[in-house]
């Protein structure tokens, strides 16, 4: 397919409407009004008509939306027709959860190898995920072709680690560390730092109180 250049804002809704459709069509509503899908998202139908006008025209008028044909649609442009091996650096705490995380519910994701330097740790399988020791975590990536790393470990070891993931030909990283990691320019990563968003959330609460919504 070739390459569709859509803004970041647009990019960042796009999951958004996935999950929405995706519900449903499993309960069977087979098309939606630009004003229903509106309702249900949260996004004003204008805007929603200008992003679907990225992919070419998609809905008819007076018609609304095929929910079945926006959905084929989506899953190309999200890549969810394939499934996406991802790995995990880390099986701490957070490790685990994210581990145990259900990713292929909504999403064609899973976790399918996991990293830790405890003994304890390498050559178990936790929650069906193989965890591998840090002396072939390169090779396992490579062999297994993962793209996408997951990292969940203690500062200090987050930025050797990502050298090695870069050796290792990596193209994304998501860094739960609260340091921000250097890679080169052709990787990519999102920082998702839990402590950080939660004293957002509290500041916003004190200082704004509760209705302050982000654009
Ligand atoms: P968290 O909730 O952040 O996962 P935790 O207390 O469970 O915290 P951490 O000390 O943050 O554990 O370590 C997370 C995981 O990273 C642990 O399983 C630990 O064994 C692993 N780890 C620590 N150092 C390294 C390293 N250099 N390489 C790979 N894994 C490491």
């Amino acid at each position: 397919m070739a390459e569709t250049i859509i803004p970041k804002a647009t990019a960042k809704r796009l999951p958004v409407y996935y999950r929405y459709l995706n519900f449903l069509a499993n309960s069977g509503t087979t098309k939606i009004s630009s004003t229903e899908l509106s309702d249900a998202v949260k996004v004003d139908s204008a805007t929603i008509r200008r992003d679907f006008s990225y992919f070419g025209a998609l809905g008819k008028r007076g018609y609304g939306y095929d929910v079945n044909d926006l959905l084929k649609f989506f899953k190309k442009i999200l890549n969810q027709d394939r499934l996406t091996n991802v790995g995990l650096v880390g099986v701490g705490n957070l490790g685990h959860a994210l581990l145990n995380y259900n990713f292929r519910q909504a999403n064609n994701i899973r976790i399918s190898a996991g990293f830790d330097i405890n003994p304890d740790l390498a050559g178990t399988i936790q929650s069906g995920v193989p965890i591998y020791p840090m002396d072939e975590m390169i090779k396992q990536i490579k062999d297994q072709q993962i793209e996408i790393v997951i990292l969940t470990v203690p500062i200090d070891a987050a930025q050797h680690i990502t050298d090695d993931l870069v050796k290792a030909g990596i193209k994304g990283i998501m860094n739960f560390t609260p340091i921000r990691i250097s890679v080169p320019s052709y990787v990519r990563v999102q920082n998702v730092d839990l402590a950080t968003e939660l004293q957002t959330l509290i500041y916003f609460l004190e200082h704004y109180g509760p209705t302050l919504n982000e654009p």
